[in-house]
């Protein structure tokens, strides 16, 4: 589309003021919904509110709450407990918890309970935390929807494509995400794997050199005690043909304060590592994550969330949106967003293909491509991430296109 300019600088600074105001006008709802859109920096004062009520109820110091071992130790995992903790919880909603708890076990650190604002049943940290009668609702899905019983050729090892693999060292986790596609590893009690598995795990890594980037995960991998962590990665570095060392970990969001000084300054020894997080809602990015994100950066971590797509929490294309930009600003770049899977229990968290297509549209052009992970669908039993995405090109034949932009305007294109 030709557009006919006279060649006066005036009119070209008219054209583009023009563009501008309409571009302007383009992000003006989204500016409003923000708004209503509750972030981690924005809940400063609730969050240091209910971080005193729960320390009083413990007896506790802040700095016992910045020890990561308090915060495990003292894991809510008791209705009773939680009630005293969240006044705003009903009696049926407690025995609910209580109901239910006896299929899914639930857990939450001291710190991710202090996010949930419990004057509002939605609220997006109690979805992910706290259990409710819909997760009884056993019409639907699978216990091991990835097919990761038949993916292991080793201890501890999943392995789904040519030149990299997964490493499992726990089914533990700071809490457990109502959500988890891994529920069935989580069990009654919380266990790392044994030195005999992770070393099987090693020598399968060292007998396939094809081998050459290994992600640690659970589980949650940062919650293996730095001497084992200290271990395993070191004995991975000394690996020639691994080239890249990645870490699967929630503690960034449910439990910051597992990010210290000395599991820094372990990590910093043995480079490149990638750490991705999942970060499900822009209340999760607080002032505590930020200083774990800082400190794991200046360790010289690569940092990336996958986030899942998950229906009333953040399925809406707004707060993903500003979930991507919060992550940004504490230099976490989105990487993955993944279609919450049919796992036995989680029907009510599961979004339409269609609201997952509505995101990503409304994220490209809209803002910064940084802010733009890949939409992702795990094919079942296995068979692999599968992205997904709206469609830009809308035909294509020997040497023309047809273009949608962002904006959806048709544009042909030719090539030679
Ligand atoms: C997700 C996954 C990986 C990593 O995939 P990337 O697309 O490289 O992030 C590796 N192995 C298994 C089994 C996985 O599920």
């Amino acid at each position: 589309m030709a557009v006919q300019l006279s060649n006066r600088p005036d009119t070209f600074r008219q054209f583009a003021l023009r563009r501008a105001s309409e571009l302007k006008q383009k992000i003006v709802p989204y500016l409003q919904k923000c708004k209503t859109i509750p972030t981690g920096f924005t809940s400063i004062e609730a969050y240091q509110l209910r971080r005193a009520t729960i320390l009083s109820y413990f007896s506790a110091t802040l700095e016992d709450w910045e020890n990561w071992h308090w915060q495990m130790h003292n894991r809510i995992t008791d209705a009773h407990v939680l009630s005293n903790l969240l006044p705003g919880l009903t009696s049926e909603q407690c025995q609910e918890i209580e109901r239910v708890g006896k299929t899914f076990r639930w857990a939450l650190s001291p710190y991710y309970l202090s996010l949930i604002n419990d004057t509002d049943p939605f609220d997006p940290i109690r979805l992910q935390g706290l259990p409710t009668q819909a997760e009884l609702v056993d019409d639907f899905g699978e216990e091991d929807p990835m097919g990761e019983a038949i993916t292991s050729p080793a201890p501890c090892i999943t392995r789904r494509y040519p030149d990299r693999l997964i490493i499992n060292v726990t089914n533990m986790c700071a809490m457990y995400c109502r959500h988890c596609q891994r529920r069935r590893n989580i069990g009654e009690t919380d266990t790392h794997q044994e030195r005999t598995q992770l070393k099987a795990a090693l020598d399968y890594i060292r007998a396939n050199p094809e081998i050459r980037d290994v992600l640690v995960t659970g589980g949650d991998a940062l919650l293996l005690g730095d001497l084992t962590l200290d271990w395993l990665l070191g004995e991975l570095h000394a690996i020639p043909h691994v080239e890249i060392k990645r870490l699967g970990t929630r503690t960034p969001v449910t439990l910051p304060m597992r990010i210290t000084d000395q599991l820094c300054s372990i990590l910093a020894k043995y480079p490149p590592i990638y750490i991705n997080t999942q970060f499900n809602h822009p209340k999760e990015v607080t002032e505590d994550a930020k200083k774990a994100a800082d400190k794991l950066v200046a360790a010289g971590v690569i940092l990336g969330n996958q986030a899942v797509l998950l229906k009333g929490i953040n399925h809406q294309p707004e707060v993903m949106k500003k979930l991507n930009q919060e992550l940004l600003k504490i230099r976490i770049r989105p990487y993955y967003i993944f279609h919450a899977k049919n796992v036995k229990g989680t029907r009510h968290f599961v979004p339409r293909i269609q609201d997952g297509l509505a995101v990503m549209e409304h994220l490209r052009g809209y803002t910064s491509g940084l802010a733009i992970p890949t939409y992702i669908i795990n094919a079942p039993k296995g068979g692999g991430k599968t992205p997904i995405s709206p469609q830009y090109l809308m035909s294509l034949d020997e040497n023309k296109a047809i273009l949608r932009t962002w904006e959806g305007k048709l544009i042909q294109y030719e090539t030679p």
